[in-house]
């Protein structure tokens, strides 16, 4: 059985669809799926989703939507983790982090407002004891610097792609590392490098549906013109991406399924 530690199942792209991609998933395999929520506008229907489906969920607000977010953001996330604290399926508080990559937010300004909301959601993970769902995107080393002054009980560095000696500083921490469809490239050298260097121990699969495809559904911008749509990406995918890195790393892929799953709930224990 997998688990999905990272995947949007409320986003638009799954409207038209989402019972059967639900059924495909279930077929595929896969147990559980880790739906965070992105603004305090989707807290409400990433829970009611995750109960309907007997999913798992977690609320934050994602460093994409901090130049809209206010201070009244942060009290309705406070408000919920309070409300929901015994709600066995709210899991961690995410998803939250830092966006180094997209120059919009990349300003002073609207950087210093990625760390001020960044702070705070630690601060808020801390004071509920939950674990915390990270955005990595070039801010490795500033995340790190956040939770070495505001320690959290640890989480999921979802979507990792930095150093070796990142990756251990969050270990060091208490923290899994996502790996998913960025993996299934042939030339994403670096990190399958990365994939098969770590433990075992530190790793978490992540289909980070609907976005980042698999290389088999990947349509190429000339492929896009020609007027076939990017593949859209799903946890059904999961066991696939899985046998990618158990291919990689020259072991059985019942070996990933039952590692993975193992540390999924090590790093988020309400999965239990
Ligand atoms: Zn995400």
């Amino acid at each position: 059985m997998w688990i999905d530690t990272h995947c949007h199942l409320d986003a638009p792209e799954f409207d038209a669809d989402r019972a059967q991609v639900h059924e495909q998933t279930r077929a595929a395999g896969v147990s559980q799926c880790v739906i965070p929520a992105v603004h305090a506008a989707n807290f409400a229907s990433v829970r009611t989703l995750a109960h309907a489906q007997g999913d798992v969920y977690a609320l934050g607000i994602h460093p994409l939507y901090t130049p809209e977010a206010t201070a009244e953001d942060l009290a309705q996330l406070d408000h919920a983790l309070q409300e929901h604290r015994d709600d066995p399926r709210l899991v961690a508080v995410g998803e939250i982090g830092l966006d180094g990559f997209v120059p919009s937010l990349n300003t002073p300004q609207a950087w210093a407002q990625q760390q001020q909301f960044y702070t705070a959601q630690l601060r808020l993970a801390q004071q509920h004891g939950l674990p915390v769902i990270l955005h990595v995107r070039r801010s490795a080393d500033q995340l790190l610097k956040g939770l070495r002054a505001t320690p959290v009980v640890g989480g999921i560095a979802h979507a990792f792609n930095g150093s070796m000696q990142q990756a251990q500083a969050f270990i060091a921490l208490g923290f899994k590392l996502g790996f998913g469809g960025a993996l299934t490239y042939d030339r994403a050298l670096q990190l399958r490098r990365l994939a098969v260097a770590l433990p075992l121990s530190a790793i978490v699969l992540e289909t980070d549906a609907p976005d980042i495809p698999p290389h088999w559904l990947y349509t190429t911008a000339e492929q896009r013109q020609a007027g076939t749509p990017q593949g859209r990406n799903s946890p059904a995918e999961l066991p696939r991406i899985a046998q990618v890195l158990a291919d990689l790393r020259g072991i059985s892929v019942a070996e990933v399924a039952a590692v993975t799953s193992a540390n999924a709930r090590a790093a988020l224990p309400r999965l239990q």
